[in-house]
């Protein structure tokens, strides 16, 4: 007689047997050495025992997946970089969709259009992509998954100049919760491609991406200045004034930030609370220069690390900052205005950071962002001239409360200066569930709602910012 294997006894030994012989891919059970590496993700603060985890090698595996999920009543996690701060990615005893095994890159240079695995990620994209002298505008972070940062919109350093990472997607491969692998585009199965332009994991697990690339490095003009924190009050408005009057070259953040006691930081300024300008000019390096020069002149740096910097040094050049296993509580308001009083907020807050891993940062959005229209797209907010995002980010357990409570306490200052919207791939726990996911969407909201129904009507793709399925 078999046994029941998972916790809530959904799948028999035999089952489970007859799934894994099916799949190309390892299927991981508790009892396998690989399991407990496959069980983490990045954010330490998550530790879930998922009852199998499924590591697909191509679009054949997901659909066994997806309809044994399906057809034993499973919890399902999809898992791309596993760079989702709720931990979406995995959940207890339940099954993974695990695309980590699946993260090949393909670039057709005549026409720039590449293909991204699932689980790619976004070092994968643009070492590739860099090859052909190009790049897709992703985040900033190369171990960031691709999938999961894709299907919530996508933001970094070419976000002004060609918009969010959405706005270059040109069609998925997807395997909804019937089984099916569909493709979608402008062409076919367009309201599906809609909906993953901004609410993609409640739809299905992507398998590819098809991306349109552009033309960039290898070396851009960057800025990388850091002025003393004290002098934020000043700093901020002449940051403003400056970037929002600039071309879509340019797109800049501020952070507010403690140097790091290491390379290449001297150790005079280890520890020293800082106002970081960056920006990234998307064009020719002679060309950003003297672009970039004036946010080198808004006071008085402490360190000055501007120049023409390797695109690929770029976008891995905050990898270390990062670590797997930190732990981290990050959330966002998105601004009309960044106006005196968000300042005085945003002062007083990076004043007292629980730690100095801890960051607030000031994207400055707008350009080809807000060249879309708002129901082009699921994607809710684009019209939204700035994002902050409240970073808590700590090494310490002991700090955990504290960190989290800072956070949210930041969070809610930064909502009395909002239009009300935040961006969903910084949504913390996303415990305020529903209010979140709506404040995310806007006026989409209920059109995805209905999609879901017309694709998910049973909920299968919950462990994700969810919009439930209408009626
Ligand atoms: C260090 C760091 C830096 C970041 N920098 C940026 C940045 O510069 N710009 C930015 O916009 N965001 C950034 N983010 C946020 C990031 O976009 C989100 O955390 C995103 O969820 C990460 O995607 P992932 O695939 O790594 O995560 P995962 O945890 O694997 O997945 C995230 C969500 O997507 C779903 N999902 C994953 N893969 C698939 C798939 N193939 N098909 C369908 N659904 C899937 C998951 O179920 C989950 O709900 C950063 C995050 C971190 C941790």
């Amino acid at each position: 007689m078999s046994t029941p294997l998972m916790t809530d006894s959904k799948v028999d030994a035999d089952q489970l047997q007859a799934f894994a012989m099916q799949m190309r891919g390892p299927v991981l059970t508790p009892e396998d050495p690989a399991y407990e590496e496959a069980r983490t993700i990045w954010n330490g603060l998550i530790d879930r025992r998922p009852g199998m985890i499924a590591q697909c090698s191509c679009a054949a595996d997901v659909v066994d997946a997806v309809n044994f999920a399906r057809e034993h009543g499973l919890v399902v996690s999809i898992k791309g970089g596993g760079h989702n701060v709720a931990g979406n990615a995995v959940n207890d005893d339940g099954i993974v969709i695990d695309l980590s095994q699946m993260r090949g890159v393909h670039v057709d240079a005549p026409t720039g259009r590449v293909r991204a695995q699932g689980g790619a990620t976004l070092g994968d994209l643009d070492r590739e992509t860099q090859l052909c002298g190009l790049a897709v505008p992703a985040g900033v972070v190369s171990t960031t998954g691709v999938a999961g940062l894709t299907l919530h919109g996508g933001a970094g350093h070419l976000r002004r100049k060609h918009g969010l990472t959405i706005d270059n997607l040109l069609s998925v491969d997807i395997v909804t919760a019937d089984g099916e692998l569909r493709r979608a585009s402008a062409t076919e199965n367009e309201d599906l491609f809609w909906a993953v332009r901004g609410a993609g994991s409640n739809f299905g697990v992507v398998t590819s991406f098809e991306f349109q690339a552009h033309p960039i490095g290898p070396m851009v003009m960057v800025g990388a200045i850091f002025y003393p924190l004290d002098e934020i009050k000043t700093l901020l408005p002449a940051w403003r004034d400056y970037v929002s009057a600039s071309s879509n070259e340019l797109s800049s953040v501020a952070i507010t930030w403690s140097v790091p006691p290491h390379e290449p930081f001297p150790p005079e300024h280890h520890g020293r609370p800082v106002l970081v300008v960056a920006a990234a000019y998307a064009g020719p390096v002679d060309e950003g220069e003297p672009v970039v020069q004036p946010l080198r002149e808004l006071g008085e740096p402490l360190l000055d690390l501007s120049g023409p910097w390797p695109w690929l040094g770029l976008q891995s050049g905050f990898d270390a900052l990062y670590p797997k296993g930190g732990f981290y509580y990050w959330k966002s308001r998105a601004l009309d205005e960044l106006s005196s009083e968000a300042i005085d907020d945003i002062a007083d807050f990076a004043g007292r950071r629980p730690s100095p891993l801890t960051d607030i940062i000031v994207w400055h959005n707008g350009g080809a962002i807000a060249d879309i229209g708002e129901s082009d797209t699921a994607y809710g907010g684009r019209d939204a001239g700035y994002l902050v995002t409240v970073e808590a980010s700590w090494d310490d357990p002991a700090l955990s409360d504290d960190a989290i409570a800072w956070a949210r306490e930041c969070w809610d200052a930064m909502g009395r200066h909002s239009t009300g919207g935040i961006y969903l791939n910084f949504a913390g726990f996303g415990e305020e569930k529903e209010a979140l996911v709506k404040a995310g969407y806007g006026t989409n909201y209920e059109r995805l709602r209905h999609l879901k129904a017309k694709y998910d009507p049973a909920n299968l793709f919950r462990m994700n910012l969810n919009v439930p399925p209408a009626g």
